[in-house]
């Protein structure tokens, strides 16, 4: 077998209606377009860190009286990809490490796929903090090896060199903008039902059909293909 690891995107991939939870949290809470906009492309502009931007649309949702049931609430509606449990089970008993490489919140996972931290090592997503009135207080990217987020094709890069495999042995599912570093490094790159065309274009094969077994010939390869 060519691939050794798969890595997995969360929003927009294993979880198929979305295609950020952030944004599904803004739509929902009703945070302004406008705002939404300015600080993205502040962040784009480098004028703010990942983690700023993080922490100040954290602190957006405080001041609106967001709790922690509201985002319970609106995680509820998101759904988890058809044929995901099958296709991962049948990942790991083919011997390959699943990976998490995410910008989506841990609850996602939480309350999604309850049991991730037994299919995933390493996850690599971010928290929400909430204090004691259920009101969230802090963001908190995840990170590899201490790197500002951000940038998913070095942490790919760093997290094949943690796990001692090259980025060829290695193969990512995702499906958008943010994605495409990742899906040009590995080995296997696979837009799911991609959301972006530059994603598309860079992934060495695109799958459209939004259940999640569709991926497994690509990595493990129809015999007589090699
Ligand atoms: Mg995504």
């Amino acid at each position: 077998m060519r691939y050794r690891a798969v890595g997995f995107d969360v929003d927009g991939t294993l979880v198929i209606n979305i295609g950020y939870c952030w944004e599904a949290f803004h739509e929902r809470f009703g945070v302004s377009q406008k705002v939404r906009s300015l600080l993205r492309r502040r962040y784009e502009e480098g004028k703010i860190t990942y983690e700023q931007w993080g922490q100040t649309e954290v602190g957006i949702w405080r001041e609106m009286g967001v709790t922690y049931s509201d985002f319970v609430q609106v995680i509820r509606s998101f759904r988890l990809v058809d044929g995901a449990a099958e296709a991962l089970g049948i990942l790991r008993r083919g011997g390959l490490s699943l990976f998490v490489l995410s910008g989506t919140i841990r609850l996602v996972l939480e309350l999604l796929l309850p049991q991730y931290r037994t299919i995933f090592d390493p996850v690599v997503v971010s928290d929400i903090l909430f204090d004691e009135d259920e009101r969230p207080v802090r963001f908190v990217p995840g990170q590899v090896l201490g790197m500002q987020r951000g940038d998913k094709g070095k942490e790919l890069e760093s997290l094949c060199e943690m796990m001692g495999l090259s980025p060829q042995e290695v193969a990512f599912v995702g499906d958008n903008e943010n994605d495409v570093a990742a899906l040009d490094l590995a080995g296997l790159g696979i837009a799911f039902c991609p959301r972006s065309r530059k994603a598309e274009e860079v992934a060495d094969v695109t799958v459209k059909v939004p259940d999640l077994r569709a991926i497994l010939p690509h990595i493990f390869g129809t015999p007589g293909e090699e």
